[in-house]
């Protein structure tokens, strides 16, 4: 079973955080979607038969699409893969755009779940951010999905922002509760370097969060949705029992996908791929039938660092089986010494085979990872 990952680059405008690759230009969706369905074509090999179980379009704006350009895109996957009965189809979407006439054209397409870019429900964040929605506008599209039987949804929020207190954090976790949704993703921004964000700290005109602010945020959130009855099953995200994000979940577990679109990645199990990360050159690749893109063979030490990273960061954690099965003794030998001073310190714990972070190991879960790390 494998994954597919649709990049849709396109914004109508670019948020302060984002280094996502996406452009503005509209003027390129039709030629965007003609190379898309031939680079199908060219890469289906990719996944070597294997049948669909996951589709993820992401981006970007995928709600940027009209549900005609969804179809096109559906009928060339369906034409291109062998796909599962019971696929997990997520798009993901801005809540400007899911417009009452949006929401209900969707629901002709086989798409079943639903990530909303919502990120806060305060209007000053979101001004912040450059988020063209708001407050209302994000209740309103949680709701029409809600109404046209679409209750897969998952909503992205970010905190640690500037000057962000945990009261106000509070406030935006009370909103989301009463949402009543299955899923919530939850990142601490980040000031990557590029970025409009980036720029400002760097020019002094905003203060990062301190630490213990960051811990005291990240501790309200996990407690909240534990108390809510929500699953903590990844570092940054969390689940009512089931409702995991089945396509997220094959990249921790190590599955195949297969990423098209400008700066999608690729993964076959022995190697990653990415493809420029630029429109028109990923345009051009395709139309000469030379895809442009990049890769990297993995050798067994990458892909047993690959394997901790992946695996520890879920509830699952490292199958100790499994990692020697797939590396050896020597490298399980390697892994379970390094963990024996975190297992003392609480901050992992090894039961029924597994290897997993603790409660208080996902506050150092960085840390830890790098540690256990093959140099
Ligand atoms: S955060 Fe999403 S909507 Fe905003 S610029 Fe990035 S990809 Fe576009």
């Amino acid at each position: 079973m494998a994954g597919l990952y649709i990049h849709v680059p396109f914004c109508q405008k670019r948020c302060l955080y984002c280094d996502f690759y996406s452009n503005t230009d509209m003027g390129y969706k039709e030629a965007y979607l003609s190379a898309l369905i031939r680079e199908m074509e060219l890469r289906k090999n990719y996944l070597e038969g294997e049948t669909l179980e996951t589709i993820y379009f992401g981006g970007g704006t995928p709600s940027q699409l009209s549900v005609e350009n969804l179809n096109q895109l559906f009928e060339a996957i369906y034409r291109n893969f062998p796909v599962n009965q019971d696929m997990e189809i997520t798009l993901e979407a801005n809540p400007d755009d899911m417009t009452p006439a949006y929401v209900a054209a969707l629901r002709s397409l086989p798409v079943n779940r639903i990530s909303m870019g919502v990120q806060s429900f305060d209007a000053a964040d979101l001004k912040f951010l450059n988020r063209r929605h708001d407050r209302e506008e994000a209740l309103r599209a949680v709701r029409l999905c809600q109404e046209h039987d679409l209750y897969n949804i998952s909503i992205d929020l970010i905190y640690g922002l500037p000057g962000q207190t945990p009261e106000k954090w509070q406030k935006n976790l009370d909103e989301v509760l009463r949402l009543d949704i299955p899923h919530i993703s939850a990142y601490h921004l980040i000031y990557e370097e590029g970025t409009a964000l980036y720029r400002l700290l760097e020019a002094g005109k905003i203060t990062a969060v301190d630490e213990d602010t960051s811990l005291t945020l990240f501790t309200l959130l996990i407690e909240n949705l534990a108390a809510a009855g929500y699953q903590h099953y990844e570092i940054s995200n969390f689940a009512r029992p089931g409702w995991y994000a089945r396509h997220n979940s094959s990249y921790w577990k190590g599955k195949k996908y297969l990423g098209l679109g400008p700066s999608a990645h690729s993964y076959n199990g022995t190697e990653r791929e990415w493809n420029v990360a630029s429109l028109p050159e990923w345009i051009k690749g395709i139309r000469t039938g030379k895809p442009a893109l990049e890769n990297e063979q993995l050798d067994e030490n990458t892909r047993y660092n690959e394997y901790i990273m992946t695996h520890l960061r879920t509830m699952w954690g490292i199958d100790l089986n499994e990692l020697s099965e797939k590396f050896g003794e020597k490298k399980l030998k390697y892994c379970l010494n390094l963990a024996q001073t975190y297992e003392k310190r609480h901050l992992l714990l090894q039961k029924d085979g597994k290897l997993t972070l603790t409660k208080e190991g996902i506050f150092v879960s960085d840390g830890i990872m790098s540690d256990l790390l093959w140099v």
